[in-house]
């Protein structure tokens, strides 16, 4: 079990926020919803949002009800039932059909388990002090390297050797990037999409520097340092601002 969870997110605009973030008490959430490229047709009457709020709900049905099925089986299932939900108007083989990318944590059974898909970090902070990533980099490596055509993305999402989402596809799940550690060597975790990740991407951060500002001043200080950098530096691609979240949890210290 978490002693303490603590969590932000910040719209990066006007236009509402496609990041999600959930927890209980022993696990966490933070879903990215991936912005559908201007006058692309997704196949889908719903929107990013939507498919977020889906995906995010059934996740957390799932972790709250259920502790046995592994990470990855409970992404499997509610892939699956978000795929039912979108209902017979829905093309859920067009390759642009709403997607998300997800990072979660669960704390239990003397185990912190994980599961990383697409480009959401989850943070694992040892007793000993610093922080160790797990990042699943699959978009980092499309052939050609950025910017990457429109045409390429769509060609490598949820494809063999491109990169994995969540969307229609339940054998997503299978893609993750999960483990788990013993629970004892683990004094806190947390998870962040990439507009957080852009103050060790973009900005000089170390994930150490992060990890001790979630620790000092909290998700929300750590967005707002973000906030900063962006109006005084630019963005180094892309939108000036993005959706950012980031969540932390601290664990129990071990009983000696
Ligand atoms: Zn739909």
């Amino acid at each position: 079990m978490f002693t303490e969870v603590t969590y932000a997110t910040r719209a990066g605009s006007e236009r509402p926020n496609e990041d999600l973030v959930i927890a209980g008490s022993s696990w966490i959430v933070v879903l990215d919803g991936a912005t559908a490229a201007a006058g692309v047709d997704s196949g889908c009457v719903h929107d990013v949002p939507w498919l977020v709020a889906r995906l995010g709900g059934a996740l957390a049905a799932r972790l709250s009800a259920d502790r046995d099925t592994s990470l990855a089986g409970v992404l499997e299932a509610a892939i699956g039932e978000t795929a039912a939900a979108h209902g017979d108007r829905c093309d859920l083989g067009n390759p642009d059909s709403p997607s998300a990318t997800v990072a979660m944590v669960r704390a239990g059974r003397g185990r912190v388990e994980y599961l990383v898909l697409g480009d959401s970090p989850v943070m694992l902070a040892p007793a000993g002090g610093g922080v160790e990533v797990v990042a699943d980099d699959r978009l980092e490596r499309l052939p050609g390297g950025r910017p990457y055509p429109v045409e390429l993305v769509r060609r490598m999402r949820n494809a063999p050797g491109g990169f994995w989402v969540a969307a229609a596809r339940p054998e997503a799940a299978a893609q993750g990037v999960c483990g788990a550690v013993d629970v004892r060597e683990v004094r806190a975790v947390g998870a962040c999409t990439d507009g957080v990740a852009r103050l060790v991407d973009w900005y000089g951060w170390s994930w150490d520097d992060l990890a001790a500002a979630l620790d000092g001043d909290g998700p929300g200080a750590v967005i707002g340092a973000v906030r900063e950098l962006e109006a005084a530096r630019g963005p180094v691609r892309g939108k000036r601002h993005d959706d950012a979240t980031v969540a932390w949890a601290r664990l129990e210290a071990p009983s000696r």
